[in-house]
């Protein structure tokens, strides 16, 4: 019986359970639970082809989606004081810091790339849910300052698409404090007359809806997001009432004025390179035209290089 138990039937088990597919070639729609083929799922920007489901997206794959031929430059951000606080839940901040670096190969929550779009110059900073949910600290507020600079050093838009749990707890008042911080960058660009465009990925919450996700001068979202400050389930048990159907959704959101446009993936890059054209357009021809020459002369030449001599002539 041993035997049997012990070498003859794991031998057929294996057998049984031998795998025709790898793992990696199938993935599980959370929304609709529908098997989704991964090569169609990365030709459909990863948006389920049977409900729309829009999965989460990291800084990379927004880039390569957004940047015209998938061509566009990283750039290098501040290096931030690490774990100040020495903080410490379950487990050390620096620890969960370490894993999340790992993860995702980034140094934080937030990167910044610049390139054109639909041909015009534009900065695009992407928030990383998976690191660390997304969570807004030092690095994060120190990138949007940097994303900021470059947009006004180029005068090109800054777009940022936003999906974070809020402010980073482990850093404490200090990730509180890139709240009015990042306000500042973008007031900064206002005052530049650039344009300033959030895109709302599922989920933004937290400290991050209270500032600058909340702050663009053009608010978009992709369908389904989770939009809010406290989430729905805290709100529920707060006022102990059941809350309306599609509650700090998107959609929901759009309805009562929050956004102005819910945007499906597959139509966001157009959509924002639209935008950014108009804006860009109509800078374009506000800006004063150098005019050929201040008064024609009687000859009708409108040979520039001669003006200057001629005015000198008019000015003795
Ligand atoms: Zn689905």
């Amino acid at each position: 019986m041993n035997w049997l138990t012990n070498k003859v039937l794991p031998k057929i088990r294996k057998l049984t359970t031998a795998k025709d597919t790898p793992d990696n070639l199938w993935i599980k729609c959370s929304e609709c639970g529908q098997m989704l083929f991964h090569s169609d799922l990365a030709t459909n920007y990863k948006v389920c082809g049977h409900c729309e489901h829009h999965m989460r997206l990291g800084p990379k794959e927004r880039f390569d989606i957004l940047f015209d031929d998938g061509d566009y430059d990283v750039i290098e951000l501040p290096d931030v004081q690490v774990d100040p606080l020495k903080f410490r839940d379950s487990r050390k901040y620096t620890d969960r810091l370490k894993d999340a670096r790992n993860k995702t190969s980034d140094k934080d929550a937030m990167i910044v790339a610049h390139g054109k779009m639909g041909g015009n110059g534009t900065v695009i900073g992407v928030q990383n849910f998976n690191f660390m949910g997304g969570s807004l600290g030092m690095a994060v507020g120190e990138a949007i300052v940097a994303a900021s600079k470059l947009a006004i050093l180029q005068k090109s838009p800054l777009i940022l698409f936003t999906s974070a749990g809020g402010a980073r707890m482990q850093e404490g008042i200090l990730s509180l404090m890139q709240m009015p911080r990042t306000t500042v960058a973008v007031q900064r660009l206002k005052e530049a007359k650039l344009p300033f465009i959030v895109v709302l990925t599922d989920p933004t919450t937290g400290g991050v809806t209270a500032s600058y996700a909340m702050l663009g001068d053009i608010q978009i979202s992709e369908p389904g997001a989770l939009i809010c400050f406290a989430g729905p389930r805290v709100i529920e048990e707060t006022i102990r009432e059941k809350l309306p159907e599609g509650f700090q959704r998107a959609e929901f959101l759009l309805e009562k004025g929050m956004l102005d446009m819910v945007v499906h993936r597959r139509d966001m890059k157009e959509t924002l390179s639209r935008i950014v054209d108009l804006i860009a357009n109509k800078k374009r021809t506000e800006e004063p035209v150098v005019e050929p020459s201040e008064e024609p002369d009687a000859a009708g030449e409108n040979l520039p290089a001669e003006q200057p001599d001629d005015q000198a002539k008019a000015a003795d």
